[in-house]
Order: structure tokens, then sequence, then C-alpha cells
């Protein structure tokens, strides 16, 4: 119950277990399409371009950079978190020049901020966010800020980590550029695939550079020969198999149940969780209406030595939730509540070890209370 991985369900553990087939096996290539249409259903992004790559969510932020951006390009990038951090480090690497719009940690990205950044004297060529900052468990405006990047004429990066699959994201309501994101968070899968979405836009954008993008194996353009199939596929790389089996009964997992369905689950999950929390006598670090459900930050409080409950939680109740990163660190912990993670079950084991692990430090707050807080949230 950190910030990922979440649980992996028996049903996509099995799925991994399958026999490995080539690449090129026409079987395969079936359910290649597959996958492509359930993330295009996914990111609600029938217009782009959707498909994995063979690496964890990182691999889609370095393929929207990487491919968007060319030397001497201006990008305005937001950080309010570690990822945003990491998306300037990379753009910068891309040979960018970068406008860091910085916004406290624990808070969104400020739209007014954005809007004073890209109407500075050059045009930007892209904007670059986080919507669902895991460090920090705050959700951004992604449809005011695509909005903005479109009024500007830049092209928008959005990074969709943690909030696909958790949270609404619409790539064609936002008419976002490049999405990306990562398997083992709401989706449940086991780390190691990012799906991406890119849009016309974009796609334009990569064929139109004056120079190759300087990574290969995320060359838009080149992975495009395998997982195009329009005129036949062509080797590129070796797909990772097995982690598309994974990826592919997930994707059935999810909508199976719904997709409403699963972040109503997310929602209620959460709202369990934080009266639980607050009948502890804990408190969160966003604000309520800033929250990611599936992400919950939570500050530690005063005398508890916030490393030994972690220690607890994982020595006596196999449990592990996440610390505090960059200036958050010592500070919070970090409750997941990803996917297969967001149950009834999660939300109770978590807060009967944690009143545990805190009584253990002398801290005086009640494990039945605690619980029938959260059971009374669920109706329960
Ligand atoms: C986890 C995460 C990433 C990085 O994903 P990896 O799979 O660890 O490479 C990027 N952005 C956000 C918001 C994340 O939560």
């Amino acid at each position: 119950m950190g910030p990922g991985p979440s649980d992996v369900s028996p049903r996509v553990l099995a799925a991994l277990s399958r026999p490995t087939i080539g690449h090129l096996d026409p079987a395969f290539q079936d359910l290649m399409e597959e996958i492509k249409a359930g993330l295009a259903r996914l990111f609600h992004a029938p217009d782009h371009v959707c498909v994995p790559l063979p690496a964890p969510g990182t691999a889609g932020m370095e393929a929207a950079i990487m491919n968007l951006l060319e030397p001497g390009d201006l990008a305005v990038i937001c950080v309010n978190g570690v990822f945003g951090t990491r998306m300037v480090d990379m753009a910068g690497r891309a040979g960018a020049e970068v406008i860091a719009v910085e916004d406290a940690w624990g808070t969104p990205v400020s739209l007014d901020k954005v809007e004073a950044a890209l109407s500075g004297g050059r045009r930007a060529k892209v904007l670059a966010f986080v919507h669902a900052e895991t460090s920090t468990g705050v959700r951004s405006d992604a449809a005011g800020l695509c909005a903005l990047a479109r009024r500007h004429g830049a092209l928008s990066i959005v990074d969709c980590v943690t909030s696909l699959g958790g949270v609404p994201v619409d790539a064609a309501a936002w008419d976002a550029d490049v999405v990306y994101s990562g398997t083992q968070k709401c989706l449940s899968a086991p780390p190691g695939l990012s799906p991406v979405a890119l849009s016309k836009r974009a796609v334009a954008a990569i064929a139109a550079r004056k120079e190759k993008p300087r990574n290969w194996l995320y060359d838009i353009g080149l992975l495009m020969s395998y997982w195009g199939g329009e005129g036949g596929r062509t080797y590129h790389h070796t797909a990772p198999i097995n982690a598309l089996y994974g990826l592919h009964e997930s994707l059935v997992a999810f909508f199976e149940e719904g997709e409403q369905a699963v972040f109503v689950r997310h929602a209620r999950m959460h709202e369990s969780l934080v009266a639980g929390l607050e009948a502890l006598g804990l408190e969160m670090l966003a604000a309520p209406e800033h929250r990611l459900p599936q992400l919950n930050t939570v500050k530690v409080p005063e005398g508890i030595d916030e490393a030994k409950v972690r220690a607890y939680l994982l020595e006596r109740w196999d449990l592990e939730i996440g610390a505090g990163l960059g200036p958050l660190k010592g500070k919070v912990w970090r409750i997941g509540l990803m996917g297969a993670s967001a149950s009834p079950w999660h939300v109770r084991l978590c807060l009967t070890a944690l009143a545990e692990a805190l009584a253990a430090q002398g801290f005086a707050g009640a494990r039945d209370a605690a619980l029938a807080a959260a059971d009374a949230r669920l109706g329960a």
C-alpha cells in the first residue's frame, strides 16, 4: 500500500505465466491490437496512437520529452513534486531551454503562473505537467492546463502514471498531446510497461523534427514500425511478451468491472481510509479538494519516528507504505489505494496495523474508533 507497485491480482499473475511466444507470432499480433484498442479506451483517446513502451513509467516521460523537444526548443515544465523535477532534468538533457513553474509541494499547479510563463516573449514548444503527483497526493487541473497549452500553441505532455485507472483521464476531452502512464499503479499489473498516447499533432511534430530523437528505443517513428501494424510489422525490439499478457489481463479486468465502478471504488476507499485516519488522530497533508483517492499523504505526528512505524508495519503485518520524498522526507507517509489495493480489506488492514505501530511508540489513537469510522463511511 505504498506509491506503487500495488497488489497484482491472481488473474493477472496467472496471465503472466502463460507460454512465451514470438513477438511476431500472429496470435501475439492479435493481442497487440487488443492492447492498443484497450489503451485507447482507457485513455479516452480514440484518435491518438496508443502503445505500451517496454519499460516502466519513466520511459513514457522520456519518450515524450525526447521525441517532442529538440536542442534550443523552449519547454514550460510545472514542478510541484518529484516527478516535475525529473521532467526538468530530462528536458535539459534533450537540449531544451526550460522555464520551471514552481508550486509548493502539497499544492496543485497554478494555472495563473503557467499562463504567465506561456505568455513570455518566445513561444514554448511544450507544456509538461504531472496530473497526479505521487510524491504529494495532489491532483492538478489537467483539462485547464491542456487548454492553456492549446491557446498558446504548445504541445502538452501529461504525466498520468498515478492517475490512469484511479481517477478520470480523458485525452480527447483535454485535447492532450502526449499522455503516459505505468502499469504498477492503478492498473495493478507488475512494473515494467509504460502505456502512452500521442495525438495527431504530436505525431506530426515528431515527423517534422530537424534531427533524429537522441534515444533509439523510444524513437516513436521507429517504434511504430513494430507497433503500428499498417503495411506489416517488422522487428524493432523483442517485446516483453509476458508482461504484455499481464497488461492485457488487467485491461480486461478493468473493463469488466466498468470504468465508473472502478473510480467510485477508489473514491469510497479513500473516504473510508481518511475517516479512519482522522478518527485515529492523524491529519492529511493535502486540502480535501485536491486529494487523490489513490495516494493518501498523511502527516507524521509530533514525536513519532516515522521510519520505525514503516519498519513495524513491514515486519509485523507484511504491509508496505511509502515515506515522504524531498521536502516532505520524514514528515509524511504515503498510503496507496491503487487498483486491486483499493478494497475495504486493505483499508482495515492499514488502520489496524498503523494504530498498533503508533501505539508501540506511545501514540494515543484508538484503533477501534478508527475502524468504526472507516466502516461507517462505507455503510458497513
Ligand atoms: C511512479 C511515477 C513515475 C515513474 O514511474 P516508474 O514506473 O517508477 O518509472 C512517474 N510519474 C509519476 C507521477 C509516478 O507516480
